[in-house]
């Protein structure tokens, strides 16, 4: 029997995982219509990793006419089309240029990374994007073969990518990865703290999934290795895009009955530390802790543990892990 008083936890909304647009899949295979809604289409341009924004700093939209201008320009001669679906009748795309060229745009604040625009974009917006940037990401260490190492092109709208010289198949991945909050009977949280981290800060544990491994035994190992205590319970919280480059974060609370064996493991994690809701107020307010991002996940599930007076008492750090 289950001896925490609290059965599964309220689900997480997460930041990432706001997406409105039908993607339409089975278009990708109509280059027709394809066209057709291209050419009177929304397109947003994904460039050297970087969105093209307004001066407000949301998506700009183009049309295929400006794409076309762009091209003409000579400031950008080729890209990827990609189809990221429909809304209210309207065809939305990403035009991927400049993947190769992380430095084309470092100086035009034009074009804005996903960090530094993501608090302020709609559901829409926030869709579109995440699924651009993934995409381009791929298509970007994509351009050859597994097999054979033949150049490959992009087909179906952008969702594969086919070999020239033995015409197979490749598909986007994207890897999962695991992020888990623990917590014990008292319903203190335990976090633990990287080496390579800002000062003071200390977050959940992560870890992506192996191959061969679900996402249970995953959360196991990786709070066993990196925290050195037992899971007895594990829930799912939710889970959100993290193209950064091709990951997608999946939330977890696990329970653990042994919060006294708790230790780094002197690798990767330097140092833990068990809060309650009181330790954690006090250590944000003496600057002692410093939480992760607003936008990340393990934000919101310390936030949603700590639950009432969080976005009060709990108000440090910045929006986006720095670039
Ligand atoms: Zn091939």
């Amino acid at each position: 029997m289950n001896q925490w008083t609290s059965g599964q936890p309220a689900r997480l909304e997460l930041p990432l995982a706001r997406a409105s647009v039908d993607r339409a899949g089975d278009i990708r295979l109509q280059p027709d219509e394809l066209n057709r809604l291209w050419d009177s289409g929304k397109i947003l341009h994904h460039a050297s990793g970087k969105f093209l924004v307004t001066d407000l700093a949301q998506i700009k939209f183009l049309s295929a006419a400006d794409i076309d201008g762009l091209k003409l320009s000579g400031s950008f001669e080729s890209g990827e089309k990609i189809f990221l679906g429909i809304e209210k009748g309207i065809g939305y795309f990403a035009w991927c240029s400049d993947a190769l060229n992380l430095l084309a745009h470092e100086e035009d604040q034009s074009y804005q990374s996903l960090r530094a625009i993501g608090d302020g974009l709609s559901d829409l917006e926030m869709g579109l994007a995440v699924h651009a940037q993934a995409l381009a990401n791929w298509h970007h260490a994509h351009q050859f073969c597994a097999r054979c190492g033949a150049r490959t092109t992009a087909g179906n709208g952008g969702t594969l990518r086919k070999c020239d010289q033995d015409a197979s198949e490749h598909y986007p991945r994207t890897d999962p990865a695991i992020i888990v909050l623990i917590k014990d009977k008292d319903d203190r949280v335990l976090l633990g703290r990287q080496k390579v981290w800002p000062e003071h800060r200390f977050s959940c544990f992560a870890g992506f999934v192996e191959p061969g491994e679900s996402f249970e035994h995953c959360v196991a190992r990786e709070v066993g290795e990196e925290a050195g205590v037992d899971v007895a319970d594990v829930y799912y919280l939710g889970s959100q895009p993290w193209p950064f480059p091709a990951s997608i974060m999946i939330a977890f609370e696990a329970r653990t009955n042994n919060p006294q064996a708790a230790r780094p493991d002197g690798q990767e994690i330097e140092q833990i530390r068990w809060f309650s809701r009181e330790e954690m107020k006090q250590a944000v307010l003496d600057k002692s802790l410093l939480l992760p991002p607003v936008m990340s996940v393990a934000r919101k599930m310390i936030e949603a543990w700590y639950g009432n007076g969080a976005n009060v008492d709990l108000v440090s750090g910045q929006s986006w892990r720095p670039e």
